[in-house]
């Protein structure tokens, strides 16, 4: 099966040990992301810094090897970045796994492992998945910001 390419060793070793999970039982279980056709489902926190820098991200959930690599590189690539730029990088990783941008995933780091997941459309889902959690959770995080500003 051809499938079996895509299991580089470091989409292996992310599954196998995921980085950055943990239980994460004070997010709402209406905050959960499924991934119906898979069965994935997953939910991620975010924790910043006084100078509102992502500082951690953790995530919760069950899902595939891809799902479970994806969330666990994601927490890995948004640490250290502030909210427009996790934005940012999530709008570019989900638009380049669906084919709406032609960039290439090298600038993010390891998380490059994915591109070959793009030629499953099924696979896309699970990979974005996470993104699409964390995205929900960073537009939250700035509205709340907005809000005590404003
Ligand atoms: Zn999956």
């Amino acid at each position: 099966m051809a499938f079996d390419d895509l299991y580089q060793e470091i989409i292996l070793d992310h599954a196998r040990h995921p980085r950055n999970k943990e239980h994460l039982d004070f997010i709402s279980e209406d905050l959960v992301f499924e991934n119906p056709t898979c069965g994935d489902s997953v939910k991620v926190a975010v924790d910043l810094d006084e100078k509102e820098t992502i500082s951690r991200v953790r995530f919760d959930g069950d899902g595939c090897a891809i799902s479970t690599a994806s969330a666990s590189m994601m927490t890995e690539i948004l640490k250290g970045m502030a909210l427009p730029e996790a934005l940012k990088t999530a709008a570019t990783f989900m638009d380049i796994m669906t084919g709406d941008s032609d960039a290439s995933l090298e600038d993010l780091g390891e998380i490059e492992a994915l591109e070959g997941v793009r030629q499953f459309p099924q696979r896309v889902k699970c990979a974005t998945l996470p993104w699409h959690a964390v995205e929900h959770t960073l537009q939250t995080l700035v509205k709340e910001k907005q809000r005590n500003t404003g």
